[in-house]
């Protein structure tokens, strides 16, 4: 269909051609000028544009212009006369359908567009004036006069529309300009025709008629182009937020027109239009203060906008749970309230320092972060340790992106520490899983073999006379069998495969009943201290277990105190948990120790003293029987274990069963 419009231009050029080269043809002028109206219409009809209405005003408006051609050419009509009704009536259609022209997402609302229009269009049209007609006619109050200044007056406003259009933000398409540069021949026509309206000198066949069938062409082709429909149509783009400037220097120029033709008027013809000049200025000086106003209240609005914003950016920045550092070339310029918990320095203090200030000095060099500082990547996550200001290192996640733009960075960093934690304990308890596992399961099948060993004793013992000299042999066979199988028995407590005699016991009462075997094991450097809850402490366990537990610690307490200490037993009550602990004051033990005591087999103790099982047992005990198991020691300052069991007739269950036993390091 741009052929269409194409082909109109092309027959159009021709018979402006004809017309000009006949001399003039009023059959030619008036065929352009109907053909023209008659083309906008189908144009309308084919497209159905959104904007159908405005398009179907011109087609009327043009058809209007056609019959004042027709009426002027075939009758002697005085001037204004008949012609001038329907050329007038012509404009009043035309004018409010190029309005209409507008679509639906025309910024109507856009105060700024519409001033900036009058000024530019009144500026420009001023200057005009003042170069091309101020001095070659004067306006008078006579009928004449008026209707003579109505036909320019009205070009200029239909080119202010225009002008009004192209200030929508977006691009102009092509039926936008075929029907800007359709407007402009019309006013130079019009504007020049007024002259000779005083001494009628315009004859059919003069270069004034380019002008006019010059725009009927444009006209037509304007609304045969395809893109008839969206001639004022906005960008779909988001709309950017920036100030008009190319607006205002637009304008500005425009404006700049008015004191320089009125030099030019002044220099050139030595007459100035003074009234023209005061509506002129008056138009401007309003425009111009209307402009201010809105810019700065376009402004104010921009400026609460950006405040509302940045309120709510700050509300997440402040409440959000993990920490937030934001700044350039790895200051933390700014640092959220998380992180000044997490890390313990202020934001002020942290406004003075590079991020590798608080990082941990074996994570300083991280490829991802170097690649980052070098540019390769804007951003990454991993896992990273910080140091606090009072020197505790702190596992976290950290995800760093960078605005390659302008250099800002944000890290956001996540305290995962807690979850380190959880993970190490899993682990922890899952190893002790798995060695029980393999322990009961070599401890049973070395049972069955003691068994037979015991057996297989006692029947050659028993064939023994009193006397033989191989029965104290055989005898030390049968105590070595006896005491493998005690230590099988220990194993198998540890693997959780030893059948529990479970009973309800009171712990005071196991504990105080093992009073004496105490006093022997630590002996006379180590004082004995016990401490007993008021009320019953009943839990359901087996009582030979309970007081190998106990057995077990007290042994170890005694040989940490070997200069001697204190040791003290206590059971008590703690909400639905009772608690057995045994503390004493002897070495204590470092962390790297405290992290396997309970693995069997491992001991500290020289080769034949220590078997590496007392722990290991304890830690099996207390898993089967439901409970939990935490020890505090340092080196130097002593060593406390405490149990829990479930207390019987309590509802809940413990939180830790003895797989998740904790192990305090602290
Ligand atoms: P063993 O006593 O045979 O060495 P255990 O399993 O009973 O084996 O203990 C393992 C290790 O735990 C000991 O060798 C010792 O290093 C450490 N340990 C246990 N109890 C204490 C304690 N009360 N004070 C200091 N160290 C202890
Ligand atoms: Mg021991």
């Amino acid at each position: 269909m741009a052929s269409a419009a194409r082909t109109y231009l092309g027959f159009g050029a021709l018979l402006i051609a004809a017309h000009l080269a006949v001399g003039g043809n009023t059959g030619i002028y008036e065929g352009i000028g109907l053909a023209s109206a008659g083309a906008i219409a189908i144009a309308v009809a084919v497209h159905r544009p959104e904007n159908w209405l405005g398009w179907s005003g011109i087609a009327v408006a043009t058809g209007f212009f056609a019959a004042g051609d027709l009426v002027y050419q075939h009758s002697s009509a005085s001037f204004p006369g008949v012609p001038d009704v329907l050329y007038l009536a012509s404009y009043a259609v035309l004018l409010p359908s190029l309005v209409l022209l507008a679509g639906k997402d025309f910024p109507w609302r856009d105060w700024g567009g519409h001033i900036d229009a009058v000024l530019i269009t009144t500026a420009l049209a001023v200057a005009a004036w003042m170069v091309f007609l101020d001095d070659k006619m004067q306006l008078t109050f006579s009928a004449s006069s008026f209707v003579s200044a109505a036909y320019p007056l009205a070009d200029v406003i239909a080119i202010g529309v225009m002008i009004r259009f192209a200030l929508v933000p977006g691009r102009r398409n092509a039926s936008y300009w075929l029907l800007l540069v359709a407007l402009v021949p019309l006013l130079v026509s019009d504007g020049s025709y007024v002259l000779p309206a005083f001494d009628a000198t315009y004859r059919l066949g003069s270069w004034l008629d380019v002008g006019w069938l010059g725009s009927y062409v444009l006209i037509a082709a304007a609304a045969l182009h395809p893109t008839m429909s969206a001639v004022a149509s906005a960008d779909s783009r988001p709309e950017r937020v920036s100030l008009p400037v190319r607006r205002v220097i637009v304008g500005g120029l425009a404006i700049t027109c008015l004191p320089v033709a009125t030099a030019y008027e002044n220099a050139i013809h030595r007459q100035l239009d003074i009234e023209v000049l005061l509506i002129a200025g008056i138009v401007v000086i309003v425009g111009m203060v209307a402009r201010g106003v809105l810019l700065v209240h376009e402004l104010d609005r921009e400026r609460r906008r950006a405040e509302a914003s940045e309120r709510r950016l700050r509300l997440i920045f402040n409440g959000a749970p993990i920490g937030i550092s934001v700044g350039r070339d790895g200051i933390m310029s700014e640092t959220n309230p998380a992180l000044h918990r997490m890390l313990g320095y202020t934001g002020e203090e942290f406004a003075q320092m590079h991020y590798l200030d608080v990082t941990d000095p074996d994570d300083r060099a991280l490829g991802v972060q170097l690649d980052l500082n070098e540019g390769k990547r804007d951003s990454f996550s991993i896992d990273k340790r910080y140091v606090a200001k009072d020197g505790r290192v702190i596992d976290t996640h950290v995800h760093v992106a960078l605005d390659l733009a302008d250099g800002l960075g944000v890290s956001i960093i996540e305290d995962i520490s807690e979850r380190k934690e959880l993970e190490e304990q899993l682990r922890q308890a899952q190893k002790m899983e798995a060695v029980g596992k393999l322990a009961g399961g070599v401890a049973h099948d070395f049972n069955n073999l003691m068994t037979a060993v015991l057996g297989y004793s006692d029947l050659m013992l028993a064939k023994l006379p009193p006397g033989d000299v191989n029965r104290e042999k055989v005898e030390a066979i049968r105590e070595s069998a006896v005491r493998a199988s005690d230590l099988t028995r220990q194993l198998l407590a540890f693997g959780r495969r030893q059948m529990l005699r479970a009973a309800d016991v009171d712990l005071r009462d196991a504990v105080r009943g093992m009073d004496s075997l105490l006093r022997s094991v630590t002996g006379e450097d180590v004082r004995l201290e016990t401490a007993f809850d008021p009320q019953p402490v009943i839990v359901r366990a087996d009582p030979t277990q309970l007081e190998q537990v106990v057995m077990n610690l007290a042994v170890n307490a005694r040989d940490a105190m070997l200069s001697g200490g204190t040791l003290s037993i206590g059971v008590a009550r703690d909400g639905d948990d009772a608690v057995l602990y045994v503390a004493d004051t002897g070495v204590g033990m470092d962390e790297a120790t405290r992290e396997r005591i309970f693995e069997p087999f491992f001991t500290t103790k020289p080769a034949g003293a220590g078997s590496g099982l007392g722990l290991s047992t304890v830690y099996g005990i207390v898993g089967q029987t439901g409970g939990s198991l935490e020890v505090e020691s340092e080196p130097g300052r002593g060593t406390r274990f405490v149990i829990r069991l479930p207390l019987v007739g309590a509802e809940r269950k413990l939180p830790f069963s003895g797989r998740g036993t904790k192990v305090l390091t602290d």
